[in-house]
Parts: C-alpha cells; sequence; structure tokens
C-alpha cells in the first residue's frame, strides 16, 4: 500500500463509544514517526472539533483540533462559499453546527420564514421542528443536510442517523436535501486541500461504504474498509482498494 497522507473517520474506525478501538494508538504512533499528514473527517455532526481533541486526549492522543473536520466544520465551510451571510437560516441540530456557522459570521436568530433548512444531528428533534422544517421548504428555503447517514451506531446498538430523519422531511416536501458531508465531492476536496497532497497520494480509511469508501471513489482516493463499526451492518456497493478486519490488521499491512 503506498500512500503519503492519511483521511481517517472517526466513529466506528478509531473509537466506538469514545473508546479507542484496538490498534489506533498504534497508528497515530505510525503517523508521528513517519510525519505522514492526515485529516479526521466525520459526519457526526454533533461535537466540535475542541470537544474532539479533548476525548483523544483523555484516552491519550494528541490530535490538534484544527486537524479534525467534523460535519458541522465542512457545513460551515460550504456555507462560507455557497451562502450568503445575510440568509435566514433555519437550523435543526445541535450547538456544535450553530458554533461552527457562527464562527463564520452566520447570525443564527428566529424569524418568521427562512431563505435555508440545514439539518444536522438533533437528539432534541420532535414533531415542531420538522413540521415548520416542512413549512419553510414548502415556502420556497433551500434544503439542506450535514450529512444523509442513514444509520448510525449508539451503545452499540444500529439507530437512524440524520439521513432517515431528513427523509421524513423529504417525503413531506418532495425535496431532497442536498448532502454537504461525506460521501460529497466537498467534503472530500475539502480534507484533500487540508492535507496539501494530490488525491492520488491519499488513502481513506473507514467503516462505512456509503460515506466512506463512495465518497473515495467519487473523489479519485483510494480506500480502505474496516471490518469495524457499521460495515456489519451496511453491505458495500462501491468497492473499496483494500479490506482489513481492523486497524491492526491495516498497520501489520502498510509496508506490503
Ligand atoms: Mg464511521
Amino acid at each position: 500500500m503506498k500512500f503519503h497522507g492519511l483521511i481517517l473517520d472517526i466513529n466506528g474506525t478509531l473509537v466506538n463509544n469514545h473508546q479507542l478501538l484496538g490498534g489506533a494508538l498504534k497508528l497515530f504512533a505510525f503517523l508521528k514517526e513517519s510525519k505522514t499528514p492526515y485529516v479526521l473527517l466525520s459526519n457526526d455532526s454533533t461535537m466540535t472539533p475542541v470537544e474532539w481533541e479533548n476525548v483523544f486526549s483523555d484516552l491519550g492522543l494528541y490530535v490538534a483540533s484544527d486537524n479534525i473536520l467534523t460535519s458541522s466544520v465542512i457545513t460551515a465551510e460550504f456555507f462560507d462559499k455557497n451562502i450568503s451571510k445575510d440568509k435566514r437560516i433555519y437550523l435543526i441540530g445541535g450547538y456544535a453546527l450553530e458554533s461552527a456557522l457562527t464562527k463564520k459570521g452566520y447570525n443564527i436568530t428566529q424569524n418568521e420564514n427562512y431563505d435555508v433548512v440545514l439539518m444536522g444531528s438533533d437528539k432534541k428533534i420532535d414533531y415542531k421542528k420538522i413540521s415548520d422544517g416542512a413549512i419553510y421548504i414548502n415556502n420556497g428555503a433551500k434544503f439542506f443536510a450535514t450529512n444523509l447517514d442513514r444509520i448510525i451506531l449508539s451503545a452499540g446498538e444500529v439507530v437512524p442517523g440524520n439521513g432517515a430523519l431528513a427523509k421524513v422531511l423529504e417525503t413531506a416536501t418532495s425535496v431532497k436535501p442536498i448532502n454537504i458531508g461525506k460521501p460529497s465531492k466537498f467534503a472530500l476536496d475539502f480534507a484533500i486541500s487540508k492535507l496539501k497532497i494530490h488525491a492520488s497520494e491519499i488513502l481513506i480509511l473507514g467503516d462505512n461504504p456509503e460515506t466512506d469508501i463512495a465518497g473515495a471513489s467519487a473523489s479519485g482516493i483510494k480506500s480502505v474498509l474496516l471490518r469495524t463499526g457499521l460495515s456489519n451492518y451496511i453491505s458495500a456497493t462501491v468497492k473499496p482498494d483494500y479490506i482489513f478486519n481492523n486497524l491492526t490488521e491495516f498497520i501489520a499491512n502498510i509496508h506490503k
């Protein structure tokens, strides 16, 4: 396997339930020793990069928040380039998403009507939020999602992801959301630009065929599917370049 940079998924790849998966410490030791540039790219929109940095630090790993790209961060970058600051944004999502947008200069306030409906994971989502979102979309608001993951793992159980809930709004409005997170080209290109090396020299490591592997394939990046996390619940429609049982097995094959 030849690569000069890595894009790493977080949940199901490096951690499960905020606990490191086997091989994670070894992987980061390799990255440090070989001076291989890397970024973490996660569709999870619920935590800020600094919160992730703290989680990793508690687990004995130093990962600079600047190297942690969540779908909230990616969404804020996308909005910065595509949505003018005066647009009224109806936000379904948590604090991490709001803070990423606020950092870019967006003012999230209550309005009568909205130009944009943005949907990220929201643990307090309810019928009223979904209904209001539907009304604004039906009134012409553009519909974006931080990610469209159908399922996620929570405490080892498969539960609905943001994509499953966005489907409710899509069904009610007949408007498909524009997905900003993986596997979108925007998300992958942004991660590539952070690494400052050519896509052909990068490897993406992930557990979700629909986001990690599909995104890599669309952006011309070689991919590794780990048989951890969600890989056992989602069948691969896009073929990864490599498949390993876990990080330990990946590390053992790096120089082969
Ligand atoms: Mg994952």
